[in-house]
């Protein structure tokens, strides 16, 4: 892949997806900046892996849903390096029971981490990307959000959210040839995923058409593409990452 940008914020990058975005950006050559909240032992293990293999990574603490410190945690990196090339909205979080069931504060809260959150770091990078006329920001949204979900309507409102706002960025940025995507993923082996029981993933692989859960790599790949100069004409699109599933 081709970057003409330098250096990548990940959020919620300790774990997961986000890690292995991570991973694969650092081997493309980027300086990846790690992202993360609770988990410092995670984030130091994965930078310290990445520079052991010849990349170039670094942790930055902060909490997504803080306003004051997403910036401060940009204005640290653009300190640091001169610049902010590329954005990847990754953290998330799910919180998940029947509507019926649901509090308001379980609907918002989850619309704060997911979405809220995305908008803080998509508006902020704009900001910094228009000065110099380039950028690209891929935002990690869900299958959930094109299809819902029951029991999701606080998760699946957040990520369609997502998608609706990437479209709306892709049209602000574009004069300033700051691109805005988002990727779709399916169903992903994480944390995230560990918690559901046997029955319900045999349930959800029987109805992939590929006939299986996909990995982490496989989302992280799509990311690079679009972050990438690959995809240079390529702004406010929604790329599925799902085996099938939304065919
Ligand atoms: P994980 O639960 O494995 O990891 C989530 C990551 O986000 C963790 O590093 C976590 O950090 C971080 N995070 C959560 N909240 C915050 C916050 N407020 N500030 C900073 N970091 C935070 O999730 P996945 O890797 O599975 O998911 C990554 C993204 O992909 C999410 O947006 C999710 O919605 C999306 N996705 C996942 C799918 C899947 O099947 N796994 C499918 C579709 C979309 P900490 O360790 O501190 O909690």
């Amino acid at each position: 892949m081709k970057f003409s940008g330098k250096n990548v914020l990940i959020t919620g990058a300790s774990r997961g997806i986000g890690a292995d975005i991570a991973r694969v950006l650092a081997k493309m050559g980027l300086k990846v900046w790690i992202n993360y909240r609770s988990k410092p032992e995670l984030a130091d293990e994965l930078m310290n892996e990445i520079n052991k293999d010849g990349g170039q990574a670094a942790v930055i603490k902060f909490d997504v849903t803080d306003e004051d410190e997403f910036i401060k945690g940009i204005n640290l990196i653009i300190d640091s390096d001169g610049e902010l090339s590329y954005l990847v909205n990754n953290a998330g979080i799910t919180n998940d029971k029947l509507a019926l069931r649901m509090k308001t504060e379980e609907f918002t809260s989850i619309i704060d981490a997911n979405l809220t959150s995305a908008f803080i770091g998509s508006r902020e990078a704009l900001k910094v990307m228009s000065k110099k006329r380039f950028g690209s920001v891929v935002n990690i949204a869900s299958i959930v959000g094109e299809t819902g979900n029951a029991g999701q309507v606080n998760y699946s409102a957040s990520k369609g959210g997502m998608i609706a706002m990437t479209k709306s960025f892709a049209k602000e940025g574009a004069s300033r040839n700051v691109r805005f995507n988002c990727i779709t993923p399916g169903f992903i082996q994480t944390e995230m995923t560990a918690v559901l029981s046997e029955e319900i993933k045999k349930a959800y692989v029987d109805s992939i058409p590929l006939k299986r859960l996909g990995n982490p790599e496989e989302v992280a790949n799509a990311v690079a593409f679009l972050l990438s100069d690959y995809s240079s004409y390529t702004t406010g699109e929604v790329l599925k990452v799902n085996g099938g599933l939304y065919v």
